[in-house]
């Protein structure tokens, strides 16, 4: 995962660690690399420079020039910083309301469908919850095979309506059926396009509004790098979504999407999706995103 960024943090804080005596050339010269790295890695070049800004500020103020061990430091201030970028602390899933109703938007091919039954499955895996899939892509009707599949996998009911080609009904009668049924948590699956569109974004708001959830997820896929970004800001401008799931965190993906997702929408990462199968979901922890990177 983030290899190639991992790589030339690396390098950057080298130049540190190689001096012996360390001067505020060396320190700008670290700055400016590890800025190069981030904007590499597809973190927006802005997001690059106020990161860096406000690491060398700390670095002065930490007297790194005089410390002991500038290099480890430096190291430090640099993983804090991530860090804080990519949220600081964990953020839990809001589940309240009986049933909690969470609602997945996103484009098609993000990972909604396979994120919904990963979700499903990790919070079946809880024992307190019984939940319900409900399939509202009334567009493609192989999206309510493939929600099918991912709940006989999971072994969760999947609640669909073939015949009916109105999202916002289908997601009502999902709740109702849920509240019928003794489910108590609802997630929703719907429709996603190529790109963001009117018709996406008017039908996603209109589900929300007809529902409530208790929380609202936008799944992006992490490949996209700064389109990804911009996606969340559409989406999240339509919908005040409550976290983001980042996919496909398993491919060649570069890494700026998980880096400055939350500072663009200030909504965090809550889960992170690392394969195909129902098991290849973790929870976001930024500071161990940070450790990984920095190795
Ligand atoms: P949707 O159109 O948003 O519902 O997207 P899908 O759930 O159908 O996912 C699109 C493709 O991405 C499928 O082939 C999934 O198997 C794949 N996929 C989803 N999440 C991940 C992930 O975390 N890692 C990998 N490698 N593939 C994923």
């Amino acid at each position: 995962m983030f290899d190639n960024l991992s790589d030339k943090l690396d390098k950057a804080l080298h130049i540190l660690k190689g001096h012996g005596q360390i001067t505020e050339v060396n320190v700008a010269e670290t700055l400016k690399e590890v800025r190069r790295a981030l904007v590499d890695a597809d973190v927006n070049y802005k997001i690059a420079k106020d990161f860096t800004a406000t690491v060398k500020e700390k670095a002065l103020g930490q007297n790194v020039l005089k410390s002991l061990k500038p290099g480890q430091l430096m190291v430090k201030l640099v993983k804090d910083e991530l860090t804080e970028l990519m949220g600081g602390e964990v953020a839990g899933v809001n589940l309240s309301g009986n049933p909690s109703v969470v609602l997945m938007s996103g484009l098609q091919g993000s990972g909604k469908t396979t994120f919904s039954g990963k979700l499903a499955n990790f919070l079946k895996n809880k024992k307190t919850k019984k939940p319900l899939l409900v399939a509202c892509d009334v567009y493609r009707p192989a999206a309510i095979d493939q929600l099918h599949v991912v709940g006989e996998q999971i072994s969760v009911e999947v609640f669909s309506d073939r015949g009916n080609n109105d999202p916002v009904a289908i997601a009502k009668a999902g709740v109702a059926h849920a509240k019928a049924n003794g489910f108590n948590v609802v997630i929703i699956d719907t429709a996603g396009r190529l790109a963001v569109d009117e018709v996406m974004m008017t039908e996603i708001a209109n589900i929300h509004k007809a529902v409530t959830p208790s929380e609202t997820l936008f799944v992006v896929d992490s490949m996209t790098g700064q389109d990804a970004v911009n996606t969340a800001k559409a989406f999240n401008d339509v919908l005040n979504f409550d976290g983001v799931i980042l996919t496909k965190l398993d491919g060649d993906t570069r890494g700026g999407a998980a880096i400055s997702i939350k500072s663009v929408v200030n909504k965090p990462i809550k889960f992170i999706g690392t394969g195909e199968k129902m098991e290849a979901i973790d929870v976001f922890y930024p500071s161990r995103m940070a450790d990984r990177i920095l190795g």
